[in-house]
């Protein structure tokens, strides 16, 4: 049956195209929403109103402690498509470590069999 695995392969190299191109883009870290006060001490955010936001911030473990960073508004669509690519290339990654484990099974099995 080369013909299906000729498809898989085909599938596999897409998957592989697919994370290069989310990769390329990926941003990692978990976005949040906050509100802050400003440095107007006259300012009504710090006594009745509203404080100043949203303000995009990302939020990320490294070297065993949580940090992070402000978005600046111009940056702040690009980031979050870049999030989104992240996730997406967790998920891409496994459906390709599948099919590698299904490939690497497959043929220690035929190996065997001959
Ligand atoms: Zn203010």
């Amino acid at each position: 049956m080369p013909k299906k695995r000729e498809t898989k392969t085909d599938t596999r190299r897409a998957i592989v195209d697919e994370i290069a191109e989310l990769a390329d883009r990926a941003v990692f870290g978990t976005i949040s929403e906050t509100y802050r006060t400003c440095g107007r001490a006259s300012c009504s955010c710090h006594t009745t109103g509203p404080k100043h936001g949203p303000h995009m911030y990302i939020s990320y473990r490294g070297e065993g402690k949580t940090t992070g960073y402000y978005v600046p508004v111009a940056a702040q669509e690009e980031v979050r498509a870049g999030v989104a690519a992240w996730q997406a290339v967790q998920q891409r990654l496994r459906e390709l470590a599948e099919l590698n484990r299904q490939a690497i099974i497959t043929r220690a099995k035929d190996a065997r069999g001959k």
